[in-house]
């Protein structure tokens, strides 16, 4: 099956068209492959080439380079996710281990825009949990209790104040984390192709089918070629489970999001002029929002089980509609046909949240299971999984090798049947955020 994406993202739409795309068409041999190139599999290829700077190595993808979820993805990169509350001091060792990654994550990517100076929209102003709902002010309380407990700054914010932030008088409960960052997610990977080192070759619209071992050596058969590789890192994410990787620890969800057009002056004015601003849901099903540097406004309000391969347009259409509806909920003032673009993209969840990052057999790596942190995590594994598939250990692999691996999954039908039956209950629970 071929990953084929709709042609509508913004993110994606704002960038120039690119030349020279390269599709496999013959048979290679290579020292290293790796499949993926978003910001996993592009920055495994980075650090490779600084690694091995003599040798060959192969960056093959389905479709154009950093055009799945990488360029499609709301631009949070995230130092902390809202957890309910914590009742013992395991949960708190827990939730430090995965901010620990989120820390890295963000020094991975700062590291990379300082070295290429990297123009990504990059604006340190932080991200609110909000919400329309007082009653949540208990999550957000418990929520500050377990940031206040490991040194993140933050303030609990209500609803004039909200207001005046955000342009809309929907929130009445906000917590508001001082070390978020919002950024351009389609420059920042778009500057990833563009660095490539010189010793690494990229190969676009070109799907790996399947893949075995044999002779110590891994042969991949390609739709228009094969490659036969000393090592592989898998970085395909939402499409692991596809190729028969970690079958039974992840699997794929696909969310779809809605850009306007930049508002006019009129009706930035009418708003109130606020400043550019992230708000995520408490409430794990209601929408993700925020105002971009150029006065446009994102929403992504639906997550479901659907084919990861396709979402046809008339499926779009009708998520694009629950954007609309939950622009016009925040903004009345603004109009109808306000809605330039929509697009879905791919996640990959595990049971336990945890991320993959493994050796799953000799020579084969993969990285991989990000949910909504994988601007910084994906950039982070990417790199230190390159280094792991050298053998040499960094701090950072201990870091990320401290948290708990993922938990096995549950067995189809039950696997669907509890995914869906868990979304359709945290989509009832947060309809009024939707
Ligand atoms: C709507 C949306 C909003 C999100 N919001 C955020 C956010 O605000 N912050 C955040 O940190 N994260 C967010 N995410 C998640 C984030 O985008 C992902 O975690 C991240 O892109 C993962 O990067 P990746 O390189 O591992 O995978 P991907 O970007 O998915 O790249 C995997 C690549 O593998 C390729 N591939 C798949 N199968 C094959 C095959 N058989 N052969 C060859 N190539 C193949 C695909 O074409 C793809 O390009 C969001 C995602 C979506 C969809």
């Amino acid at each position: 099956m071929e990953v084929i994406n709709d042609n509508n993202c913004s993110w994606i739409n704002d960038l120039n068209l690119r030349t020279n795309i390269q599709t496999l068409s013959s048979n290679l041999i290579c020292e290293w492959l790796i499949i993926g190139a978003g910001y996993t599999g592009l920055s495994a290829a980075r650090k490779l080439g600084q690694l091995y700077p003599n040798q060959k190595i192969l960056l093959v993808d389905s479709q154009l380079a950093g055009e799945g979820a990488s360029s499609r993805n709301s631009g949070y990169l995230v130092d902390t996710t809202l957890n309910d509350g914590f009742s013992s001091n395991k949960e708190l060792i827990n939730y430090k281990k995965k901010t620990d990654i989120y820390k890295l994550g963000i020094e991975s990517v700062k590291k990379f825009i300082k070295e290429h100076q990297v123009d990504c929209d990059w604006n340190e102003c932080g991200k609110y949990f909000a919400s329309s709902l007082l009653e949540d002010e208990d999550i957000l309380k418990n929520f500050s209790d377990t940031l206040s407990k490991l040194g993140f700054e933050h303030n609990l914010l209500f609803q004039e104040e909200l207001t005046n932030r955000l342009g809309t008088n929907f929130y009445n409960i906000a917590l508001h984390t001082k070390g978020g960052i919002l950024l351009h997610p389609g420059k920042l990977v778009r500057a990833m192709i563009d660095t490539l080192p010189e010793n690494v070759n990229l190969y676009e619209n070109s799907t790996l089918l399947n893949w075995k071992k044999f002779n110590g050596k891994i042969n991949c058969n390609f739709k228009t070629g094969t490659i036969k590789t000393k090592k592989v890192i898998f970085a395909t994410n939402g499409f692991l489970k596809s190729l028969g990787v970690k079958t039974n620890y992840n699997f794929p969800i696909t969310l779809t999001a809605s850009m306007t057009r930049p508002l006019t002056d009129k009706e930035f004015k009418s708003i109130g002029n606020p400043k550019e601003w992230g708000v995520l849901p408490v409430r794990p099903m209601g929408a993700t929002i925020r105002l971009t540097k150029n006065k446009r406004i994102l929403i992504r309000n639906t997550a479901e089980v659907h084919n990861p391969y396709k979402m046809i347009q008339s499926d779009l259409e009708k998520r694009s509609i629950k954007q609309k509806i939950g622009l016009k909920k925040r903004f009345p003032q603004l109009p109808d046909n306000i809605i330039q673009s929509s697009w879905s993209g791919i996640v990959s969840r595990t049971r336990n949240s945890s991320q993959i990052f493994e050796k799953i057999d000799d020579n084969i790596f993969v990285a991989g299971c990000y949910n909504g942190s994988g601007i910084g995590v994906g950039t982070l594994f990417g790199e230190q999984i390159a280094f792991k598939a050298s053998n040499e250990n960094t701090n950072e692999i201990e870091t990320i090798e401290a948290r708990s691996k993922p938990t096995r999954l549950p067995p189809q039908p039950f696997l669907d049947l509890g995914v869906k039956v868990r979304l359709m209950y945290e989509r009832i629970r947060a309809r009024s955020e939707i």
